[in-house]
C-alpha cells in the first residue's frame, strides 16, 4: 500500500506514519528526516538544504525528486510506503505520478491530517527529542513516562529542532499555505484524498487514519 500523508507542519504526520509503519508495515519516507541526516552527515545536499531548512522555505523540487525516487527504488519499500512530508508543491505531485507510472506502482491514498493554524505553533513549539535514539516527544501531549528519561533507550539528553521557533514556523506555515494546499484539490479531483481531523487526540487520529488504511483494503 501507498500512502501520502498530507497536512501543514505540526500536523502530525511523523508520529502517525510511525504508528501507520509499525501496525501495518508500509515504510514511513520522511523527506525532512532525510533532509536532517543529509545535513549532519555534511553531504553536497545537506549543504544545499541546511540554510534553507533553518529559514523555513522550501528545499528545490529537483532535489526532492531525485532524492524520493531513490529512497522509493530501496528494496524495503518493494511492499508499500508511506509518504510524509513530500510532495510540497504541485511540481513534486506531477513528478511523483509521472515516477510511479513507470515504476507500474500507484498510490493507493493521500490522507489529510486537518489541523487549525492556531494550534500548530504550540504543537510544534512543545515538541522534542531524543538525542540518543531520536524517539519523539512534546511537553504537552506526549510526555516522557518519566521525567527527563526517554521512554524508548534511557537517554537523558534531549534536543529541539532548530526550523522549530516561532518565527520558522511562521515561514513554514506561509510555504504550506502557498505551494503545498493546493495539492488538496489535485488529489480530491484524483478521487483518493481522504480527509481525518488532525485536531483530536494522538489515538482518536490513529484510530480514524486505522479505518481509512482498513476501507482501502477491501
Ligand atoms: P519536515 O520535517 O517535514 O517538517 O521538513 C523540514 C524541512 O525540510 C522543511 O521545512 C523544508 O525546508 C524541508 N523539506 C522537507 N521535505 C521537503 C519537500 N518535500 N520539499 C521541499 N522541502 C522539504
Amino acid at each position: 500500500m501507498n500512502l501520502i500523508l498530507l497536512g501543514p507542519p505540526g500536523a502530525g504526520k511523523g508520529t502517525q506514519a510511525k504508528f501507520l509503519q509499525d501496525s501495518d508495515g508500509p515504510v514511513q519516507l520522511s523527506t525532512g528526516d532525510m533532509l536532517r541526516a543529509a545535513v549532519a552527515s555534511g553531504s553536497e545536499i545537506g549543504r544545499i538544504a541546511k540554510s534553507i531548512i533553518e529559514a523555513g522555505e522550501l528545499v528545490p523540487d529537483d532535489v526532492m525528486v531525485s532524492m524520493i525516487e531513490q529512497r522509493i527504488d530501496e528494496p524495503d519499500c518493494a511492499g508499500g510506503f508511506i509518504l510524509d512530508g513530500f510532495p510540497r508543491t504541485t511540481a513534486q505531485a506531477e513528478a511523483l505520478d509521472e515516477m510511479l507510472a513507470r515504476k507500474a506502482r500507484r498510490l493507493d491514498a493521500v490522507i489529510e491530517m486537518a489541523v487549525d493554524d492556531a494550534v500548530l505553533v504550540e504543537r510544534i513549539a512543545g515538541r522534542f527529542s531524543c538525542a540518543s535514539c531520536g524517539a519523539g516527544y512534546h511537553h504537552r501531549f506526549q510526555p516522557t513516562a518519566a521525567e527527563g528519561v526517554c521512554d524508548r533507550c534511557g537517554g537523558t539528553e534531549f534536543k529541539q529542532r532548530p526550523d522549530d521557533n516561532a518565527d520558522t514556523v511562521k515561514t513554514r506555515l506561509a510555504a504550506y499555505h502557498a505551494r503545498t494546499e493546493p495539492l488538496l484539490p489535485y488529489y480530491r479531483e484524483r478521487g483518493i484524498l481522504e480527509t481525518v481531523d488532525g485536531m483530536a487526540a494522538i489515538d482518536e487520529v490513529a484510530a480514524q487514519i486505522r479505518t481509512v488504511v482498513a476501507a482501502l483494503r477491501v
